[in-house]
């Protein structure tokens, strides 16, 4: 028997309306993609959600995760060659969407991997450095960290005092670059340095004398993920480490639209997560003897969620059909960003106050993901800077400074 609520839900298409995906965004994804999608999830459901609560609480995330997400091949899938498995655009977003379902530190490791560290060696690197790195790389055995940010240059990297002389034919990097994820663990790092031809890239391999990497610890966002600060002392590289065609602050700026791309798509996956907790709380959560979802006020918080949530995820499909096309603009990935972190943090915070007291604690997701978009609102490029790019956009005057 069916009730009147059901009855309306399924009017026009004999079949109920999925709460979770109202626009029927499923029904735009090709066979192949959700395929992918599918064993992602599964993975990131069976092996790393059971487990996430308690690194976060530990603030840890262990090492062997990225040899696991390798054999898994999400790392670098995107790319092609080289071990890389080379689907399209879609489908990597597809992945960041699951993995940060779990934890958007899950979903940073990848972007890191991926799209920063392997992507600037896919990019820019040579032959021989592409085919020594990018197949450890794809399969987990080796970890890239991307190190652009320093202490005093967040926002605008350009300013960069990391600085990279010849002696010889050899470089020599000094500097400190901060807030690099994955630097503790990575086997190498990919640093950005001034040098006379203007902003070079380096592939800085783990133990190379003179650069060391310390943790960053008593972080209170993004806890299951690695975030280091990585000093540059003297350390002296061949002339072979260098990217021979990364030329100039838009190589490394390149990398990040690459990440940015994967955000678009993993903070609604955040964003799902804590709507689906809430939305599942609040049908069994019973005040004055009705389930709180009964309250025409919890109604219009959920529906607020679902309509955000499907928004961001219809404007994530768009942008990366329009990556598959070569059509994708950076402002366009500047919009997903801003909009999608923006609502993805607006849903959590909706959802932590739908749990109520319970929402406050680790046993729900929902502070969890919210704490770590604050992360993601403020790295690859914060909110205000994308505004700065569509202002930029729209009417033609910088306002960067
Ligand atoms: C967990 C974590 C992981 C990270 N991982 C990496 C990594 O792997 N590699 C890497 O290189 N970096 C990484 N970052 C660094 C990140 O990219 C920077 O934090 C970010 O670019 C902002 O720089 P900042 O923190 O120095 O802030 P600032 O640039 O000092 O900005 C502070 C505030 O001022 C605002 N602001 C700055 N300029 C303007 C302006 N012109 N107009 C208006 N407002 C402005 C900003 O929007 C912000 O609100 C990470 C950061 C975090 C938190």
């Amino acid at each position: 028997m069916t009730t009147r609520t059901q009855e309306t839900a399924q009017h026009h298409t004999g079949t109920a309306v999925d709460p979770m995906d109202l626009l029927d965004v499923e029904s735009l994804l090709t066979a192949d993609e959700r395929m992918i999608r599918d064993v992602v999830r599964e993975f990131a459901q069976d092996r790393l959600e059971p487990e996430v609560a308690r690194w976060y609480e530990q603030g840890t995330l262990p090492r062997e995760i990225a040899t696991e997400l390798g054999t898994l091949g999400v790392l670098g899938m995107h790319l092609d060659g080289y071990g890389c498995a080379g689907t399209n655009a879609v489908s990597y977003g597809l992945a960041c969407r699951e993995l940060e379902a779990v934890d958007s530190g899950l979903r940073s490791l990848v972007s890191v991997q991926g799209s920063l560290a392997m992507f600037a060696i896919w990019r820019f690197g040579s032959e021989e450095q592409k085919r020594h790195w990018l197949p450890e790389m794809a399969a987990g055995r080796a970890i890239g960290c991307f190190g652009l940010t320093e202490p005093d240059f967040g926002s605008n990297p350009a300013g960069m005092r990391t600085s990279a002389r010849r002696d010889g034919t050899d470089w020599v990097l000094n500097g400190t670059k901060m807030w690099i994820t994955n630097g503790t663990f990575a086997d190498v790092a990919v640093v950005w340095a001034r040098t006379e031809q203007g902003v070079r890239g380096f592939l800085v391999p783990r133990g190379t004398p003179g650069f060391t990497a310390r943790e960053v610890t008593r972080k209170l966002s993004l806890r299951a993920s690695v975030t280091a600060e990585l000093a540059l002392d003297g350390c002296r590289l061949r002339a072979e480490a260098m990217l021979p065609e990364a030329a100039g602050i838009r190589a490394p700026l390149s990398c990040l639209d690459e990440a940015r791309f994967g955000i678009v798509w993993g903070a609604m996956g955040a964003a799902r997560s804590a709507y689906q907790a809430a939305r599942d709380y609040a049908c069994t959560r019973v005040q004055f003897d009705r389930p709180i979802a009964a309250f025409q006020l919890t109604q219009e918080k959920l529906v607020n969620m679902a309509v955000e949530l499907n928004k961001g995820t219809l404007l994530a499909l768009h942008l990366g059909r329009r990556k598959d096309h070569g059509a994708l603009r950076p402002e366009q990935i500047s919009f997903g960003k801003l909009n999608n972190v923006r609502a993805a943090l607006e849903i959590c915070r909706t959802a932590r106050g739908v749990l109520g007291a319970s929402g406050i604690t680790l046993d729900y997701p929902v502070m969890r993901h919210m704490t770590n978009l604050e992360s993601v609102l403020t790295y690859e490029g914060t909110s205000e800077i994308h505004t700065l790019v569509l202002g930029h956009a729209i009417t033609g005057i910088p306002a960067f400074r």
